[in-house]
């Protein structure tokens, strides 16, 4: 079936034109408790959701919804899932996706920004017992759940490198970063959440409770219900980080040391956060100095070895947190262990900085790039999970090969997983190998042009998939259900049934193009 043509969401958009000029005139208070005056097609409004982080392309929603309270999110949905002529939904976070995720041409776009404005303090709350957690949210960015547990001198076990995302955005996909390799991803320290399903109802679950539901939204990309609120992990709060970064030539080597650092055989690992960078020119030196304080001659040393080299340069970023009570033991514990590693000899360098701004680096970087135009520049990004054995194949085939030299702007990941910590109820999907490997082609089309390096992914991809190297994507984007069900392999069956009990007309986020919507 198709997606409903524009005359099938006339009615209810008709109504809501009507009602809302009508709530117009009525007093303030009384209009607060219509949802309807919450709904507008301005094109004012409208075109500030016509595109996303990604900036590849263009869809404007037919209206945009700004809920007050999640209840008034559930009138919309059952509104549309009893009509007869039902509409699309789409939840918006930030909208920082790259590839149209919440686009909603013929529907309702949900602002959830609009449930947490001007109630920050009482949409997220911490509670500090034998096992802390927060409430928030689903429209809360990470950087206001971590402001506000840090008051209690907590914070999130798992963060992902940029804050300015939201909770129901992150857990709609899976939350992963160099600290996930020991906690698992944001999806694997979640205890509850409140969801509203495609039919409008309002369901708590969690791993006792309705626990395909809770199992079905975690990484299930918006495709089951709006996340209202999530009950999240936290733990005690350190104060500062100690950042050590470790340079190689040899991914045979990166590997291993990685794979080391983030080795659960200890139980507690030195490192808190383990990631990694590859360089493939002198060029792209400058994405590895926007967020580390390196000295000129750390960079006319670093210059020189990238130049030199016949192939990539690699990274590990280490980082230790610690607080009063762990310093005095810190530096000797991360010599010993950097002892047992097999980086280039004269290319470790540290710095030390408060944790939070450790934790917000990003932000740093987008107050820089914005006023220069870099920040809202297109970003055609590729983000695969690689299984383990597959690795030097990927090397060898891509930026041993296609990208040998490669002097496009942006940031090139490269870190791995525990698989054991992620959950496989969960929707998210995981290559099949215990340890597997984010690897990020997180470009900037500041010189080229978007199309090229989306070109340029696709043709990444189709190596992985040729050469059956077993990769999934992670923040996946496929635009058939044959591609889909590929990504999803044997989770698919699951996903389509949970997906027909929980929005069975595939009302919700329509823009990851999964699902058709059904009348
Ligand atoms: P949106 O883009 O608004 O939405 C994404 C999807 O989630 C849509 O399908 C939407 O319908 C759905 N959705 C949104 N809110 C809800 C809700 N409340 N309930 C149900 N579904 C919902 N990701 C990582 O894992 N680790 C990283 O380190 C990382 N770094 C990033 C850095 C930058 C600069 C950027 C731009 C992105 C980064 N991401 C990272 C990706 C980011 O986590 C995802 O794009 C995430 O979806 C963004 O959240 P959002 O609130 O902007 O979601």
């Amino acid at each position: 079936m198709d997606y409903p043509k524009e005359s099938s969401i006339i009615l209810p958009l008709a109504i809501v034109i009507t009602l809302s000029s009508f709530v117009q005139s009525l007093p303030e208070g009384i209009k607060s408790f219509d949802i309807f005056s919450e709904i507008t097609t301005d094109p004012r409004a409208t075109s500030l959701f016509a595109t996303d982080f990604g900036n590849l392309s263009k869809s404007t929603p037919g209206a945009v919804f700004y809920p007050s309270s999640p209840n008034d999110i559930a009138t919309v949905i059952r509104y549309s899932y009893t009509s007869p002529k039902p509409f699309t939904i789409s939840q918006r976070g930030a909208g920082h996706s790259t590839n149209g995720q919440t686009f909603v041409p013929d529907g309702v776009l949900i602002d959830m920004s609009a449930l947490g404005r001007n109630h920050v303090d009482c949409r997220i709350t911490v509670t500090n017992g034998p096992i802390p957690y927060v409430d928030a949210g689903g429209e809360q960015l990470w950087i206001d759940v971590l402001n506000a547990t840090l008051k209690h001198g907590l914070m999130p076990r798992v963060l992902i490198d940029y804050l300015y995302a939201t909770v129901g955005g992150t857990l709609s996909n899976a939350g992963i970063s160099g600290r996930a390799f020991w906690h698992g991803p944001q999806i694997s320290n979640v205890y509850e959440l409140d969801v509203i399903t495609g039919t409008g109802e309002t369901l708590t679950c969690s791993r006792e409770m309705k626990a395909d539901l809770f199992y079905a939204a975690l990484g299930g990309l918006g495709q089951f219900g709006v996340i209202t609120r999530a009950r999240i992990a936290l733990e005690p709060a350190q104060k500062r980080a100690r950042w050590v970064r470790l340079f190689y030539t040899d991914v045979e080597l990166l590997m291993s040391d990685q794979e080391k650092l983030i080795s659960m055989e200890n139980n507690v690992p030195v490192f808190d956060f383990v990631e990694g960078i590859i360089i493939c020119s002198v060029p792209q030196i400058s994405a590895i100095r926007g967020s580390y304080n390196f000295s000129d001659s750390d960079i006319a040393k670093l210059t020189k070895l990238v130049a030199e080299n016949n192939g990539p340069v690699y990274l590990i970023d280490a980082v230790a947190y610690y607080d009063d009570t762990t310093a005095p033991s810190l530096d000797q514990n991360i010599n010993i262990l950097l002892e047992e590693l097999h980086y280039l000899p004269g290319f470790e360098f540290r710095t030390d900085l408060p944790l939070l701004n450790f934790l917000n680096r990003l932000y740093y970087i987008q107050l820089k790039q914005t006023p220069l135009g870099l920040w809202y520049v297109p970003h055609p990004w590729l983000d695969l999970f690689v299984p383990k054995s597959k690795v030097l194949e990927f090397d060898s085939r891509i930026f041993k090969s296609i990208l040998n030299g490669s002097t496009t702007a942006g940031t090139i990941l490269i870190f791995p997983m525990n698989r054991t910590k992620w959950d496989d109820e969960m929707s998210a999907v995981t290559p099949n190998e215990e340890v597997f490997y984010v690897i990020s082609l997180l470009w900037s089309a500041v010189a080229n042009d978007s199309n090229s390096l989306v070109d340029l992914n696709n043709k990444v991809f189709s190596i992985c998939e040729d050469y059956s190297l077993g990769c999934k994507q992670y923040l996946p984007h496929f635009t058939n259900q044959e591609e889909w069900q590929k990504q999803f392999g044997n989770k698919w069956t699951r996903f389509v049934s949970r997906k027909k009990k929980y929005d069975p007309k595939a009302i919700l986020s329509p823009g990851q193009n999964i699902f058709t919507p059904l009348e």
